[in-house]
């Protein structure tokens, strides 16, 4: 057998026919190596033989009978039936559907055999209808064993795809491990070609800590890590050097009506070094929310605009956008700088005019949305790519993004999105990485509350003097994403309510609104026409209104800390106190508890995330989920965190040595190979 055998089509195996390899694929398994990566779950137990005095109905197990006697009855849709029994009792073996030779020759008259399944009870006896195993005493070994259990989808037969499986792996070619005998010894792992037969065969595939399952997580961190580093060269090539005298950003920065914190001069000043270097900047800048990232970003457009380059800025949303593009014309105001907007909903007039503006390199800074980065854009000297709140992009995304902006642009990307320490590496380790980890000192911490929502009417009265105060309040209810019908239609009821008790003072915003009415309300929000914006998450990202200070969350139970601590950050970023109602559902459980007061005790979002993995393990995380970044199968931050640091550092010692033969297999086995375009 081949070594490449496994990364051949799964429909090359005998017996996987169109219709099977359509369900595989639905199950994400398409080629044989996704076979020998899809780990049993658990296993049945049928090494032990009962007797049948032992049984017990709805379990699967395992006896040794004799044949007495073989029951086909003329009488259509009646089941055939085999009498079997031992020394202690009777059992009767059922077939539907199974025709009469085929079950004469399975069950020879007079005969022993070793026969497996679920047992049941019918008509005051026992019965197995259509067991699993029929086997003779000779070929007992086949059934005598842990025989291990795979998820499936629906429309896959168990039996035919532990067959496949099991033949998968018992015929696989073996490999040249890429890891020295020592190393594995050392750390505990397991040599590559045993660790795949054992974690088929015993229970080690289910146990992610067993040696077995270590070696898999390590060859997943390794084959990630090598990825980011061989990412990083590539865009880490040389580009044109970029000449200012941050002549305009000084104006800029002169004009704001506050100082600059000293983490985001220093950020500042790590990403001008980059800009005047010689190799393209790929860097991320990591700030909590309210830290001050976008003052940063647009001071450095300044330098861009300054040496002679064109500027695009991209944020994940509409409305975030737009607020980009209105704070920049007002930061730039007397700058004579062209700043033009585009989203997927700029009117095809105006978009005509941007993209010829754009390409006759009229326009300094664009800013926009995912539009931005459609094939038709064609910039005339585009010198930096900034995309904000852009957690979502997985290293492919940057790998295009790179390419997309030329030889001479850099990258810059911005996230509010705090990390545990132990991921930052493994998604961001091709990047350099800037820390904005200080807050403006004019910020006061955010009081947080929490309330059964039975007792919303006891806020009511706070509410009122808020309103009477001159402050305006969020209120935010769960959503799932942006177009969710149902989480429009909650935030709607709730608009109704409150509505009710305070009229004429609540707008209502969701992703089903289109942008046009989505800006009326925010403009009415921000204009103080209106005093309380009902909403979905839609308000989550990088919004930023001064004169909101009290925000009350729905569900609270349904959003992960990190996303709270988002949400709760669009409050108190003027001047006023900030207080934060996390309303619940019924009593609140233990662990409801402990994040409450974790949210009460701290304001520092990095933080919050490491608690966040801590109290509810990685895969519950459910922010993460959302935004891409639990792109793992088998490695997980907390329960194989020091493989994160081994994989990490064995990627750096060995980087240089990465070659099509020592380590094709392990990039191709995770579908890393063609980002670095190994075939
Ligand atoms: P984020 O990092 O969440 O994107 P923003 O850039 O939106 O934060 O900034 C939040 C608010 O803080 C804005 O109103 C901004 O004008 C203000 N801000 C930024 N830097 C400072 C600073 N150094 N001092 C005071 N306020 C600041
Ligand atoms: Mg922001």
């Amino acid at each position: 057998m081949k070594k490449d055998f496994i990364f051949k089509n799964v429909d090359f195996l005998k017996g996987i026919g169109k219709q099977l390899s359509k369900y595989l694929k639905k199950k994400k398994i398409e080629k044989i190596k996704d076979i020998v990566l899809n780990l049993p779950y658990s296993e049945t137990d049928r090494s032990k033989i009962i007797n049948l005095n032992e049984l017990e109905i709805g379990k699967i197990q395992t006896i040794k009978v004799f044949v007495k006697k073989l029951n086909f009855p003329r009488i259509k849709n009646l089941p055939n039936k085999i009498i079997c029994e031992d020394e202690v009792g009777q059992i009767e073996i059922v077939y539907f559907n199974s025709r009469e030779g085929y079950l004469r020759k399975l069950f020879p008259k007079n005969s022993w055999l070793i026969i497996s399944g679920k047992v049941g009870y019918f008509n005051k006896k026992y019965q197995m209808t259509n067991p699993d195993y029929v086997t003779s005493l000779e070929k007992q070994e086949y059934v005598l064993k842990n025989i291990p259990k795979y998820n499936l989808t629906k429309g896959i037969n168990e039996k035919k795809y532990r067959s496949i499986s099991e033949r998968v792996i018992n015929n696989l070619p073996e490999i040249e491990d890429w890891l020295d005998e020592d190393f594995i010894k050392k750390h505990k792992l397991e040599n590559w070609n045993n660790s795949i037969k054992k974690l088929h065969t015993s229970n080690e595939g289910k146990n992610n800590t067993s040696q077995s399952f270590r070696r898999l997580v390590f060859d997943e961190l390794c084959a990630n890590f090598f990825i980011l580093s061989e990412n990083r060269k590539k865009i880490k090539k040389i580009k044109l050097q970029k000449r200012f005298t941050e002549k305009y950003s000084k104006i800029v920065k002169n004009k704001l009506p506050f100082s600059l914190t000293s983490s985001q001069k220093k950020v500042l000043m790590e990403i001008n070094k980059d800009l005047s270097k010689k190799q393209r900047m790929f860097r991320i800048i990591q700030g909590d929310v309210g830290s001050g990232k976008t003052i940063v970003s647009l001071l450095v457009i300044c330098n861009i605009i300054e040496s002679g380059y064109q500027c695009a800025l991209m944020a994940p949303t509409e409305i975030l956008a737009t607020q980009h593009f209105n704070l920049a014309k007002k930061v730039f105001k007397g700058l004579n700088f062209k700043i033009d907007f585009l989203s997927g909903k700029t009117e095809i007039k105006n978009r005509k005019k941007t993209l010829k503006s754009l390409k006759d390199g009229n326009t300094n800074l664009i800013i926009g949305t995912h539009a931005l980065f459609q094939k038709k854009i064609v910039f005339k000297k585009l010198g930096l790519i900034i995309i904000d709140e852009q957690h979502k992009f997985g290293v492919k995304q940057r790998i295009e993004l790179a390419k997309k902006g030329g030889d001479n642009c850099d990258v810059l990307l911005m996230s509010a999105t705090p990390i545990p320490r132990t991921m930052m590496m493994s998604l961001y380790g091709d990047m350099d990485i800037s820390k904005i980890d200080q807050k403006p000192s004019n910020r006061k911490s955010i009081i947080t509350l929490s309330k059964p929502e039975k007792k919303i009417n006891e806020i009511l009265p706070y509410i009122k003097k808020q309103i009477a105060n001159q402050n305006q309040i969020f209120w935010v209810c769960p959503l799932i994403d942006e177009s969710s019908f149902l989480d429009y239609s909650s935030a709607k009821n709730k608009f109704d309510f409150i509505n009710n008790k305070f009229p004429n003072q609540v707008g209502l915003i969701h992703g089903n609104l289109d942008n046009e009415q989505k800006e009326i309300i925010l403009k009415k929000f921000l204009k103080k026409e209106i005093s309380i914006l009902v909403s979905t998450t839609v308000i989550e990202v990088g919004i930023d209104f001064p004169n909101a200070n009290l925000i009350i969350i729905e569900n609270a139970n349904k959003f992960g800390l990190a996303q709270l601590h988002q949400l709760r950050g669009r409050v108190g970023r003027g001047q006023k106190q900030g207080t934060c109602i996390l309303l619940f559902k019924e009593g609140l459980s233990k662990n409801a508890i402990k994040r409450i007061k974790i949210l009460k005790e701290s304001d520092d979002g990095f933080f919050i995330a490491e608690e966040d993995l801590k109290l509810r393990g990685f895969g519950d995380i459910i922010g993460f989920q959302q935004s891409g970044i639990k792109n793992f199968k088998f490695a997980d931050p907390v329960i194989h965190k020091d493989l994160f640091d081994l994989a990490e550092n064995y990627v750096k010692i060995n980087q240089d040595k990465l070659n099509q033969n020592k380590y094709g297999f392990l990039l191709k086995l995770f579908d890393k190979a063609e980002v670095i375009n190994f075939e």
